[in-house]
């Protein structure tokens, strides 16, 4: 495969860019390898700008829910922008996008539009904050809330992979500010709380864990979660920012039939243009100013080329049979990689959602940090390059989700699963290089 012209503008980026990327994973640090320089996109593939072609299970990181330059989001786009690309006033999108949350999801009666994951969060800790009048925040090990001060702890995927313990430059004062948990860990939990519940404003959790690989949440956790909240009066913050629109179309609150009290949202709700949003019980979301005296705000804020984008991608999730489809091709994907790794006697566990997936090179249940610390991130290295080389991109780091999407068809998932069959064959034979 020829990566000439990547190769030089990875050199070339290096010289301007930290580490030549705007967001660590891109820099293949814990694949090896030479990142690709991607030029287009279209379903469910990319082009690196050798012109090389690959099936695509990074989907910029979810929020390409329907593909690559799906017609009616580009249109969408196109339209929204020939109108003027952001006033700094409101605009009728704003309401429309909002509505459509809300009527998604039960626990969402206002929403808040920001324009990242990471704002989101760091709105809902402080709304959190700001309602119990307490500091203390519970997060989970391995769950990722954006790169705010106090939720870099324990962080999952892009720390994991960098191999860094949290972030130089954090205040310690932050981080003493939150608790970290192990994930599906109740006990641990009723004990924080049994401990310190009058000085805990909030848990802040991933429903559907996945910035760790894919880890679901056991039978009882949220639940379990729900009731330590309400017994202390601390707020729980489900963080939906992959789960939202994916798991199922009212997100891990409608899969699991839970109502969190805010909820965090990005990704798919801006159909691949940045966005992010805080919603959830009315009373907590009038705190925010200027209807409260909690301050937020954004120059770009409910940008109207991010909200028609993130309209144009809801609603194609309407489509009758979306998600059946969508979880069909996952799991097709993931049983087919099972046999083919169980079959060359390679010990993997595929943990699976609607939409998502990760392959662990590991065994028995994986539902925490440290069972997904245990796997063997050696052998997905070997993994990534080889099906890279076979022309298809997984995502740079055993520690992160693979994300299909609509435009993932049989076609796809086949391919797929021959290229794996061929690197099945070195993974075997090379393993003790
Ligand atoms: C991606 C992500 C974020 C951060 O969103 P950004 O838009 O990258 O700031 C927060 N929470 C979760 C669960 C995420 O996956």
């Amino acid at each position: 495969m020829d990566i000439t012209k990547s190769k030089k503008l990875f050199s070339r980026a290096k010289e301007v860019i930290p580490g030549g990327v705007n967001s660590p994973v891109r820099a293949f640090k814990s694949v090896g390898g030479v990142p690709r320089f991607l030029s287009r996109g279209r379903g469910a593939y990319i082009w690196d700008a050798d012109d090389n072609r690959y099936i695509d299970y990074m989907m910029s990181w979810g929020p390409l829910i329907l593909g690559h330059a799906h017609p009616k989001v580009v249109e969408a786009v196109r339209e929204a922008a020939s109108a003027g690309t952001s006033f700094g006033a409101s605009t009728a999108g704003e309401i429309e996008l909002a509505e459509m949350v809300i009527d998604r999801f039960l626990a969402v009666e206002m929403l808040r539009l920001v324009s990242s994951g990471t704002e989101a969060a760091m709105t809902a800790i402080r709304l959190a904050r700001a309602v119990t009048g307490r500091e203390l925040v519970v997060k989970f090990d391995g769950c990722y809330h954006g790169h705010s001060n106090g939720l870099l702890v324990k962080a999952g995927s892009g720390l994991a992979t960098q191999g860094l313990p949290g972030s130089a430059g954090v205040p310690e004062s932050a981080a003493r500010g939150t608790i970290s948990l192990p994930y599906n860990d109740l006990e641990a939990v009723w004990k924080t709380f049994d401990k310190r519940g009058e000085d805990i404003a909030g848990i802040i959790v991933e429903p559907a864990a996945a910035n760790m690989g894919v880890v679901p949440p056991v039978e009882g956790f949220l639940n379990g979660l729900r009731m330590a909240a309400e017994k202390d009066g601390a707020v729980l913050i489900f963080d939906e920012v992959i789960s939202g629109f994916r798991v199922a179309r009212g997100g891990a609150c409608e899969l699991y039939n839970i109502r969190p009290d805010l909820v965090c949202f990005g990704k798919i709700l801006g159909g691949g243009m940045p966005i992010g949003a805080v919603g959830g019980k009315r009373e907590i979301m009038e705190r925010l100013a200027p209807a409260g005296n909690v301050y937020q705000a954004g120059t770009l804020s409910g940008n109207p080329v991010s909200v028609a984008a993130g309209i144009a991608t809801l609603r194609e999730l309407e489509t009758p049979g979306f998600y059946e489809r969508l979880n069909n091709t996952t799991k097709k994907l993931a049983l087919g990689l099972e046999e083919i790794l169980t079959e060359a006697e390679i010990r993997v566990v595929i943990n699976r959602l609607t939409g998502l997936l990760t392959v662990f090179f590991g065994e028995g249940e994986i539902s925490d940090y440290q069972l997904v610390q245990n796997c063997d991130m050696d052998r997905y290295a070997r993994f990534f390059r080889g099906m890279l080389d076979e022309g298809v991109y997984l995502p740079p780091s055993g520690y992160e989700a693979w994300f299909l999407s609509s435009a993932h068809n049989d076609d796809e998932i086949e391919r797929t699963l021959k290229a794996a069959g061929n690197v099945v064959e070195e993974l075997t034979t090379n393993e003790y290089e």
